[in-house]
């Protein structure tokens, strides 16, 4: 484990620690997930750091071609740029969530900042789309205590993931798709990035899709939204 990544998990298990604490009447249904309930064999595929104008329609093709529903957790920057985009992602029936407005790092934003990052993106993206998010998926995943009362205000889920094909470092398409078959799992989120962020990232992922549905539904999993995931709690 790299030293960053060391200290993302420190951080996110204390934050999440404090926040479930703080939350008390919460527990039952924790602000922090990684999966979902286990019962049904089911996955969901989550996307972030869109929308992009050029990949994300690549992207809800394919989705659509299969007739699968994701999850895309949005930037707000970038939602603003691209309204269409978003409103395609809602037409084909997707969830969307909160990314974050500038995909800062919560980990080096103090309570102001973090306040902005994700009131002022769930209020584009309300606007947008005519509903508030209820799931936000924090930059690079890394969190802050100061992160949690503002969950509660905006009435947020915090979303990690179960699996991440490809994470800081670029991974051939087939390698990602192997890796996700291989490791999925009854109520699973992946995370994926149909936006450049990692240079490449979005045409990897466009190259791995289909063939991620395809191997997925072999192995017997059907899709579901994060949002229908956490229900089955
Ligand atoms: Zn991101």
């Amino acid at each position: 484990m790299s030293a960053r990544r060391f200290l993302a998990a420190l951080g996110a298990g204390a934050a999440a620690a404090w926040g479930l604490y703080t939350w008390g009447a919460h527990l039952v249904t924790p602000v922090c997930v990684w999966r979902g309930a286990r019962g049904a064999r089911r996955v969901a595929l989550t996307f972030d750091d869109g929308p992009d104008p050029e990949w994300t329609p690549r992207v809800l093709a394919v989705l659509a071609e299969r007739d699968v529903r994701g999850s895309f957790f949005l930037v707000g920057a970038r939602a603003v740029r691209s309204p269409d985009t978003v409103r395609r992602i809602t037409a084909g029936g997707h969830e969307i969530g909160n990314h974050g407005w500038a995909h800062r790092s919560l980990w080096l934003c103090g309570p102001r900042r973090t306040s902005v990052e994700i009131g002022r993106c769930q209020e584009v993206l309300a606007d947008l789309t005519g509903r508030a998010p209820a799931l936000f998926r924090p930059p690079w995943g890394m969190v802050n205590a100061a992160m949690f009362p503002v969950l509660r205000r905006h009435g947020l889920r915090c979303v990690f993931w179960t699996i991440q094909p490809e994470g800081l470092v670029p991974v051939s398409a087939p390698l990602q798709t192997r890796r996700l078959v291989r490791r999925a799992r009854p109520g699973a989120i992946v995370d994926l990035h149909d936006a450049p962020g990692l240079p490449g990232a979005p045409a990897r992922l466009c190259e791995a899709l289909p063939a991620m549905i395809d191997g997925l539904r072999r192995a017997d999993y059907a899709f579901a939204t994060v949002g229908e995931l956490l229900e089955e709690r």
